[in-house]
């Protein structure tokens, strides 16, 4: 009942610079943002690899409104991959990108040189970047942009989001020798002309596209918390013989930590998606949407504290 609203509100500036402001705001997002810098995200980075954990690197912001801020953005991912490499964590430490940070609904052409610059120096630091996916209106854009950042960087990751009816033919047409594919449910509100509206409908999608994922030649990247798609993620792995460097489990900072520590110890490939920065709102507000739990703390909290 709350996910709808609650998305609704993580598309508004206002609301969104008044919960900023708010005294009890930054100890709920700690649980989910390790902090605003690139110090944090090198602290989290740190700790996470030193744990047996991988890490993908969001820079948060998403939706700008003005071009002259894309080169700001780029610069702090290719300041946080010189300094990932000086630090020798490139090996286990990759990047997270969202296209709309870049200015896809602003200037496509311009978003796409934009990404193609931190590919770019992801490849020279020697790691990964995969972009992120956001909502339906830019799929193809997104999915376009994938595929000519990967005529020169074949490191980059798409993603796909399982509420989508179209995801299991995406999937397929993904499902190519190195291609890097996390699957997702998807985290926004999306309408019933493109998308799955039940959990029941949305989970037998995500088995089917994982199906197809891992029977093909690709690195499914399996980004769930939920305990049964996880289940059912380990006996595909079995039946498809795949090895713990052939496919990677992924999860994000803050959601369900022992399960994490649990994963890795299995002896498998576990990757934390792990957000830093100043603009937490959105990221956050959609963290809230997935779990009614989250709501009653992120509440309680505002009203312990202010
Ligand atoms: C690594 C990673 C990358 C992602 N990238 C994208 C992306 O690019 N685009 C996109 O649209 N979405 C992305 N998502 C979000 C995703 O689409 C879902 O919204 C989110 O993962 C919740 O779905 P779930 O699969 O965990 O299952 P759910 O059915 O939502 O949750 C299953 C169980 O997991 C736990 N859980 C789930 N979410 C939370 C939470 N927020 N707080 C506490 N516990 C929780 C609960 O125990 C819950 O019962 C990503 C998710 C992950 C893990």
């Amino acid at each position: 009942v709350l996910r709808v609203p609650i998305l609704a509100a993580a598309r508004s500036r206002h609301l969104g610079a008044a919960v900023a402001r708010l005294p009890g705001s930054r100890a709920i997002v700690g649980r989910f943002v390790p902090g605003p810098g690139q110090d944090d995200a090198l602290r989290v980075s740190r700790e996470l690899t030193a744990a047996g954990l991988r890490v993908s690197l969001d820079h948060l912001g998403e939706d700008i409104t003005d071009v002259a801020q894309v080169a700001a953005v780029v610069r702090a991912y290719t300041d946080l991959l010189t300094a990932l490499a000086g630090e020798g964590l490139t090996e286990r430490v990759e990047v997270s990108v969202k296209l709309t940070a870049l200015g896809l609904d602003l200037d496509p052409a311009y978003a796409l040189d934009a990404a193609h610059e931190i590919a770019s120096a992801a490849a020279e630091a020697d790691t990964t970047m995969t972009v992120d996916m956001e909502d339906h209106t830019r799929t193809d854009s997104t999915l376009d942009a994938v595929a000519a950042l990967r005529r020169d960087h074949p490191h980059v990751g798409a993603v796909v989001q399982a509420y989508l009816l179209r995801t299991e033919a995406d999937c397929r047409d993904l499902a190519g020798a190195g291609s890097r594919v996390r699957l997702c449910k998807g985290a926004y509100n999306e309408p019933i002309s493109v998308a799955y509206q039940t959990k029941a409908d949305v989970d037998s999608s995500y088995l089917r596209c994982l199906a197809v994922l891992m029977e093909g030649e690709g690195y499914p990247m399996v980004a769930t918390h939920d305990p049964l798609l996880l289940e059912a993620a380990g006996r595909l792995v079995s039946a498809t013989g795949r090895g713990p460097r052939d496919y990677e489990y992924q999860l994000l900072y803050g959601v369900r930590p022992d399960e994490q520590t649990r994963l890795a110890q299995t002896g498998a490939t576990v990757r934390i998606y792990t957000p830093y920065g100043q603009e937490w709102y959105g990221y956050l507000m959609r963290r809230l949407a997935e779990r009614p739990a989250n709501v009653r703390f992120f509440l309680r909290a505002l009203t312990s504290r202010s």
